[in-house]
């Protein structure tokens, strides 16, 4: 394919600030040649792609600004499909200025935020769900967030739905022909065929659908919630669960992160602690249920923990604490705190009653706490099936859904034996949402939408 190289521009691709080196990237029509005017080394100009090579950009008195590594990549075989120059120079503030000054003076504009993934969308690189996963990508703060945005990165589900959406096309196409005979009583699109492409359509869809639950959980965190009574032990777990995370951050040299309080990573998921910060001060923040503030946490979880001391608690409160949990249609885990408490036929009696949804811990020394996470990475990894696509972008689970709700009323109609013309509008309509999900419609409002979400470089 030929590609039309647009204007050439420019921008810092490594994040701004000092660092040991620093990417500069040149985009767009005469790129090399631009480039190889502010170089001294071989001729750029002569170069093949994909090689690297080491020179100095000097300033129009000759002055060295850098010695940098240029790495050249010919259209079409880049990321924007453009001629591409990557400018690796030290990371200094002042020589990243200068080099891109000197390029804006050769004519190079400053790039759009998301505008080289702009420009590799419409080249053809990928589709809109994989132009939107690598700012998933890049905004990855967690393992589980990467894998998600890696497997749509790397084709995902609009393909499959790519092809199935041309099918339905064909279908259209017949049914408009139907239209165009007017009174007379023809039928090319044949309505089982229809009916069983619909129906695969489906099939595809809703597991997608289905996923965004745990997509959104991974992207966002997990709503999470430690419920329990005044001395249940709920702050001594959430600094047991904290301290094991600090262990963690800081066996990593030089990191500095600061350790945000309501937030855990257990095993690659991000727990979001709803409202517990003031479990370490009061005991008041979260009581027992059936305070109305607990209610309205409880209202926001997607998990909930109720934590109890199982020496101070009769197995019958605790089945009425179950049942109103069991109302909530929410994962919970009843967590029996002070296992040290307990003789081990005790605890085998709280098992029996329970299952496997009590674990037994020991909040003050750590005791069986993996057992616990285990658990609760248990309840989102069930839901996402491994090495599945897993939807993470509203504006997907939006289309998915309207795709979803037209193709219905195509059932519906095909039920109730409805006219063509009618069948032909909802066709369109699921044909519409498809083609936006993937980008095969589109228009500059959602492009300018999409890509301004991206920081400059990208
Ligand atoms: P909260 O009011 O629910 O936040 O409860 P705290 O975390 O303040 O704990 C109440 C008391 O129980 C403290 O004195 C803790 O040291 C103690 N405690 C917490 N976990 C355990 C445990 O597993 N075993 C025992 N024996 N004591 C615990």
């Amino acid at each position: 394919m030929d590609i039309l190289q647009q204007e050439p521009i420019a921008a810092l691709a490594t994040a701004p600030g000092i660092g040991a080196i620093a990417v500069i990237r040149v985009s767009g029509q005469r790129a090399i040649e631009i480039t190889n005017r502010l170089f001294r080394g071989k001729d750029l100009t002569k170069q093949d792609s994909h090689t690297v090579h080491f020179g100095t950009i000097r300033d129009y008195e000759n002055t060295i600004i850098d010695e940098v590594l240029l790495t050249i990549f010919r259209s079409p075989a880049s990321f924007t499909k453009e001629d591409v120059v990557e400018i690796s120079c030290h990371g200094s503030e002042y020589v990243i200025r200068q080099i891109l000054r000197l390029l804006l003076q050769e004519g190079v504009r400053m790039a759009q935020p998301g505008e080289f993934t702009q420009r590799a969308f419409l080249n053809g690189q990928f589709d809109l769900v994989q132009a939107e996963a690598v700012a998933d990508l890049i905004a990855a703060d967690s393992e589980a967030t990467h894998r998600a945005a890696l497997t749509q990165l790397r084709g995902g589900f609009s393909r499959q739905l790519k092809a199935l959406r041309q099918q339905l096309i064909e279908f259209a196409a017949l049914l408009e022909l139907e239209l165009d005979f007017g009174e007379e009583d023809v039928e090319f699109a044949q309505r089982d065929d229809l009916r069983k492409l619909v129906a695969a359509i489906q099939r595809t869809l809703r597991p997608l659908i289905d996923s965004f639950s745990v997509g959104n959980a991974i992207k966002n965190g997990v709503a999470t919630v430690i419920a329990g009574k005044p001395n249940a032990g709920k702050s001594t777990l959430l600094n047991a669960l904290l301290n094991e995370e600090k262990a963690i951050v800081s066996d990593i040299p030089g990191t500095t992160r600061d350790v945000i309080e309501d937030e855990l990573f257990i095993d690659g998921i991000r727990f979001r602690l709803i409202d517990t910060a003031g479990i370490r001060e009061a005991t008041d923040a979260i009581e027992a249920i059936g305070v109305e503030r607990t209610r309205q946490q409880l209202d926001k979880a997607a998990i909930i923990i109720y934590l109890f001391d199982v020496s101070d608690t009769t197995p019958a409160e605790i089945a009425e604490v179950e049942a109103e949990l069991l109302q909530r249609n929410v994962p919970y885990l009843l967590v029996a705190n002070k296992m040290d408490k307990l003789t081990s036929n005790e605890l085998v009696h709280w098992q029996l009653q329970f299952g496997k949804e009590l674990v037994p811990i020991q909040a003050n020394t750590g005791r069986n706490l993996d057992e616990m996470t285990q658990r609760l990475t248990a309840f989102v990894k069930n839901r996402a099936v491994p090495g599945s696509t897993v939807v993470t972008n509203l504006r997907h689970y939006e289309h998915l859904m309207q795709t979803d709700a037209a193709l219905l009323r195509v059932l519906d109609g095909l039920d109730a034996g409805t006219t063509q013309d009618w069948l032909a509008i909802d066709l369109r309509d699921a044909l519409r949402h498809l083609g936006e999900l993937t980008g095969e419609i589109t228009t500059d409002d959602l492009l300018a939408t999409i890509f301004s979400k991206f920081c400059i470089g990208k």
